[in-house]
């Protein structure tokens, strides 16, 4: 890129740097990404992390000179510092609660991820759970004013707050004149909104969607590019620092 002082490049975690595993706690990223967004991030006026993940995993995954927004959000890290979104913590009680719900009336064979301020219900190890998943975190959701979202093979339980990747996307990208943003799933769709609103503001942008069986059409069709999945991302960090 010709210009990486005025750029930002900003990355989805699972499916996109890291791929997908049954346990998402042993997610890890790929072979050849570590060392490269480093050397990015030396360059380029941001290189980012904007994920559903809690900040905590995020910064024990990925390399320091990241900045980091977590929890669709909700948790950031920029700069060593940590902060977090000034309506959030009030719903920790509700979120907590809402966990340990889940783990007592969920099917047995379903994830529970608690998040602190969120939590994700997966169902990858059986998808057949499906339905009942999105149930239970509906009448969760509905009983304790919590936010449903669904994300890949799981969905997501949120505080009621005003903020998704596109927020996140705008807070890290902001005064950028490139901002790129590469991403996997349905989640990332408000981050694709946000590049085509910085896009009418005269920035330019690139909407990269990582490929694999489960690429939500959706988010295909608004790409600028389409990569084939996880393992062609390291070429994607070699293009970025030529
Ligand atoms: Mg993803």
């Amino acid at each position: 890129m010709a210009d990486p002082a005025g750029s930002v490049l900003l990355f989805d975690v699972d499916g996109t740097l890291a791929p997908i595993v049954d346990d998402p706690a042993a997610a890890r990223l790929a072979d050849g990404i570590a060392a490269r967004l480093e050397a990015l991030a030396g360059r380029y006026r941001v290189v980012g992390a904007v994920s559903g993940r809690p900040v905590s995993f995020l910064a024990a995954h990925l390399p320091a000179a990241l900045s980091l927004s977590g929890l669709y959000g909700l948790e950031s890290q920029v700069a060593g510092r940590r902060t977090e979104h000034p309506e959030a913590e009030r719903w920790r009680p509700t979120v907590a609660s809402a966990a340990a719900r889940a783990a007592a009336d969920g099917p047995a064979a379903m994830v529970v991820e608690p998040k602190g301020l969120s939590i994700t219900l997966h169902y990858r190890t059986d998808p057949r759970l499906e339905p009942d998943v999105i149930g239970l975190a509906t009448r969760l959701g509905q009983e304790l004013g919590l936010e449903v979202r669904p994300a890949k093979m799981s969905v997501e339980l949120h505080p009621p707050i005003d903020s998704d990747k596109g927020t996140a996307l705008l807070a890290l990208a902001a005064g950028a004149r490139h901002v790129l943003y590469a991403g996997d799933d349905r989640g990332d769709l408000p981050a694709f909104d946000a590049l085509d609103r910085l896009a009418e503001d005269g920035v330019h942008v690139a909407r990269v969607a990582v490929g694999g069986p489960e690429l939500p059409v959706e988010l295909r069709d608004r790409a600028d590019v389409v990569l084939d999945g996880v393992e062609a991302v390291p070429a994607l960090l070699d293009a970025l620092s030529a």
